[in-house]
């Protein structure tokens, strides 16, 4: 029985994920399968994981689950699990998952399409009732043993090799890509476990970065988002001197293909205000800062071992503000971390008053197995109380997103635009087109409009007449 040489990959998780599926889908590709979006219909299932919180890994665990009968019955599917939980788990995810046939953790990456053919021709010589696999083909075997090596150089060069080769194959953002900067992560953050599954920090060379861009950039790519954990952590020695993220953003624009530049996600220390004059003076650096608060109180700040005060915090959006009035700021909180009291709820209520962000992305703490606030602290705050203090965040953040939005009404706005809205995507017919598209400010606003197919992959002024907590209409 031949394996169909079709795959099906599902991301959950971050924007790293998201960089890691687009350099699987490319090397998979040129290894000759073909991405399909029905997982009933693929030979080959990838889930490219996420361990920030518990939820996020049960969810695998059940769609894995959901493939058990269909290997047990057919022996027609090679099911790959990647990403951090991969990292986390290593052999007991093969031990416990009898379908799930190769792990393989971030640092191991430019080998899983040779991990997934050996798995795919293991499970046909079975079906031949040939012999065990050869020798060879056994020492290709997904080894969870070397999935921990993330910081030795001769891994970081493999990996290096994966990001500065990569075509762009990405259908889901087709004029959008992720560049990684770096990799890893030094803060060590008490509740997070990105450290232990993603490494130390490396910082690519900027030379690789930029080339890595222009090749996306004549690929038709026209926005680039650069990627880090903490990418304003990022350095780089050349020819003696130090180069930091503004330098990687200043030798970005210089690509004339290129005409929009963000990047994710920014860590409240060391900022170097370069960037924010940039953004003021080079039209294509989107007025955009995602920086991550995790909570208003600085008690709590300790507690979660982030190196940086709340007046540090409000400094560089004060400076922000000041440079670029009409940034558009995102961050991330933490509801019910271990010991928060409703006096620290209260402070990162106040915190988010202040700041008056775009958008937020909160979370009810989860306590993760191997980090020092899961080994050390107790996770006091109760779930109902937990799951209240998030209500209270979102609830606030919607209000002022609702309002926030509403200044656009009236205002134009340049949006890059990235294809059909659902909307049309549900209704569309083949002969269509006028049809409703939808884009992206360079504050990351969505904006859903009536056009044109010509328009999809080009920056157009619109003119915004309604606005949601979460939309613009124009
Ligand atoms: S900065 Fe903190 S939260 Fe972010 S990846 Fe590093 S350890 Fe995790």
């Amino acid at each position: 029985m031949k394996i169909k040489n079709k795959f099906y990959i599902e991301t959950m998780g971050c924007q790293m994920n998201k960089l890691d599926s687009d350099l699987v889908i490319a090397q998979l590709s040129d290894d000759g399968f073909d991405r399909i979006e029905n997982p009933d219909d693929a030979g080959v299932i990838i889930f490219n994981t996420c361990s920030v919180r518990q939820h996020a890994e049960d969810k695998v665990l059940t769609k894995v689950n959901q493939f058990k009968k269909r290997y047990q019955q057919h022996r027609d599917v090679i099911i790959a699990i990647i990403g951090c939980m991969a990292q986390r788990m290593g052999q007991q995810l093969l031990d416990e998952n009898p379908q799930v046939a190769v792990v393989c953790g971030p640092g191991q990456l430019h080998e899983l399409s040779d991990l997934i053919q050996n798995a795919v021709a293991s499970l046909e010589d079975e079906h031949q009732k040939l012999a065990p696999q050869s020798e060879g083909r056994r020492k290709k075997k997904a080894n969870p043993q070397r999935i921990v090596s993330l910081n030795n150089p001769e891994q970081q060069e493999l990996m290096e090799q994966l990001d500065s080769t990569r075509t762009h194959r990405d259908f889901d953002h087709p004029f959008m890509a992720y560049v990684r900067v770096m990799k890893g992560c030094n803060n060590f953050c008490h509740y997070c476990i990105v450290p232990y599954v993603r490494g130390r920090e490396y910082y690519r060379p900027i030379e690789n970065i930029v080339d890595e861009c222009k090749r996306l950039a004549d690929d038709g790519i026209k926005e680039i988002i650069l990627l880090g954990q903490a990418v304003n952590s990022y350095k780089y020695i050349e020819k003696g001197k130090t180069l930091n993220l503004a330098d990687v953003i200043e030798r970005v624009n210089e690509i004339d293909s290129v005409q929009r530049i963000r990047f994710v996600t920014s860590y409240p220390r060391d900022f170097d205000y370069r960037i924010f004059e940039m953004m003021a003076a080079m039209p294509k650096v989107c007025s955009y800062l995602h920086m991550p608060a995790q909570t208003g109180s600085g008690k709590m700040l300790k507690a979660m071992n982030r190196h940086y005060t709340i007046g540090r915090y409000d400094e560089i959006i004060e400076k922000a503000r000041e440079i670029v009035p009409d940034i558009a700021i995102a961050g991330d909180f933490i509801a019910g971390y271990c010991g928060e009291t409703e006096q620290d709820q209260q402070q990162t209520l106040d915190l988010i008053k202040r700041v008056r962000y775009k958008n937020i992305f909160a979370f009810f703490y989860s306590p993760r197995p191997g980090t020092k606030a899961y080994d050390k602290f107790e996770d006091n705050v109760p779930m109902e109380i937990k799951k209240r203090r998030l209500k209270e965040i979102l609830d606030l953040q919607n209000e002022i997103a609702a309002e926030y939005n509403q200044n656009f009404i009236g205002k134009t706005v340049e949006v890059l635009v990235e294809g059909p809205s659902k909307k049309t995507k549900q209704n569309e017919t083949a002969d269509s087109n006028h049809i409703q598209l939808t884009g992206r400010t360079q504050g990351d606003h969505i904006v859903v409009f009536d056009g044109t197919k010509e328009m999809i992959g080009t920056l157009k002024n619109i003119k915004i007449e309604k606005t949601t907590s979460l939309t613009l209409f124009g």
